[in-house]
């Protein structure tokens, strides 16, 4: 990464096993300061032992954490630049939002007026001035989450953590709270380590996303990269929709491949060394894939296929083909004109998609 602050936390060999099982397994990564990075993976991947490490919660079964150049293995948590924003919160229920916000700094014994200042800077960052006297039980989920995320803040730490951030709001809220809490951190420039199994979180409020499971690290990047060019089926999945075509390498060029499906024959002419007979994947994102009543011109990179379902959600209409192997694949359309049905249930049509568009999977 080419980045003039890359390696500001450097996360090096880390495992963590509980007894015999290995919860997370050699995983390096270095973040940049200012980034905002996301844990992402299902229940049980290994992302939040990883928090918890980084925490001081758990001890490392080997590897080592620097952060900013300090060694943070054997420090107690206390002790560490950082601070952990949990999902539940953690607010005191007795104690009002001003007091809430202060008790790190007061605990710290920083000089009264230096805790005012401090904690008025920080209602104002997350907009909740007017709330100073409230206990938390007398705002919404979303305020709540705001004075949370104010009280980790507030001590200026080197580094956030964030465990689930958005998981205790509902749906609509959560959509709200993304571009809010994106643009609080971004605007203090703390470095943030969050943990979400919500890869529309991950995606709406990190720069760059690492893709866990069974403790592993399967894929680092930009969310347009990971999206765009996953590197196995696993990511591909695992991030948004996708369709994937079992096939086989039949010609091998030095520029080109073609790959032969059950349904149809692909053509690759970007950055593919596979060799003929090989087994592989084509994943092609329902919205990359256009639907037409006429055959396509080409021989390569398109699908014949008959309408199974339809289901209309006002930006989109998703559509369900089902191929001539019995495949059924989602092709989504964008609805820029006010929606007319294009294609009913059971007519026949061609699903295509451009070359480079498509992904080749070998894994
Ligand atoms: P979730 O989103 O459900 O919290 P996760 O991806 O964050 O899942 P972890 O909590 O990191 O996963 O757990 C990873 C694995 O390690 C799980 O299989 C879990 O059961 C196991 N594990 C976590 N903590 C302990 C512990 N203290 N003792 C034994 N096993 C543990």
């Amino acid at each position: 990464m080419a980045h003039e602050n890359a390696g500001f936390l450097r996360i090096k060999d880390v495992t963590k096993k509980f007894g015999p099982y290995t919860a997370v397994d050699n995983v390096s990564l270095d973040i940049a300061k200012g980034e905002i990075f996301a844990l992402l993976g299902s229940s049980g991947c290994g992302k939040t032992t990883l928090l918890r490490m980084l925490a001081g919660f758990e001890t490392l079964s080997a590897g080592s954490i620097t952060l900013n150049g300090v060694e943070l293995g054997g420090m107690p948590p206390y002790q560490r630049p950082l601070n952990m924003m949990f999902q539940s919160y953690a607010l005191f229920p007795h104690l009002t939002v001003w007091d809430n916000i202060a008790f790190g700094l007061r605990r710290d014994g920083l000089p009264r007026d230096q805790v005012a200042e401090r904690v008025d800077a920080m209602l104002r960052l997350v907009q909740l001035g007017k709330f100073a006297k409230r206990k938390p039980h007398q705002l919404s989920g979303g305020q709540q989450q705001r004075v949370a995320l104010a009280r980790s803040l507030a001590k200026q730490p080197q580094l956030l953590l964030l465990d689930e951030p958005l998981g205790a709001l509902d749906k609509k809220l959560r959509e709200q709270t993304q571009i809010e809490l994106a643009n609080i951190i971004r605007q203090v420039g703390v470095t943030c380590v969050m943990v979400t199994h919500d890869q529309e979180e991950a995606m709406t409020l990190a720069s760059r996303i690492a893709v866990m499971s069974e403790g592993r690290l399967l894929q680092v990047g930009a969310p347009e990269e990971i999206y765009e060019t996953p590197s196995s089926r696993f990511v591909a999945d695992f991030i948004g929709n996708v369709n994937l075509m079992q096939g086989t390498v039949a010609v091998d060029e030095t520029d080109h491949v073609i790959i032969d499906c059950a349904d149809c024959r692909h053509y690759v002419g970007h950055g593919i060394t596979g060799t003929q007979g090989m087994a592989v994947w084509v994943a092609v994102r329902p919205e990359k894939i256009q639907l037409s009543a006429q055959a396509p011109v080409d021989d390569f990179n398109y699908a014949y296929g008959r309408v199974e379902s339809m289901s209309y959600f006002g930006s989109v209409t998703l559509y369900r083909i089902k191929l001539g192997s019995g495949q059924v694949i989602a092709v989504s359309q964008a609805n820029h004109e006010r929606y007319a049905e294009q294609f009913s249930q059971g007519d026949a049509v061609w699903a295509n998609w451009s070359t480079t568009t498509q992904v080749v999977l070998t894994q």
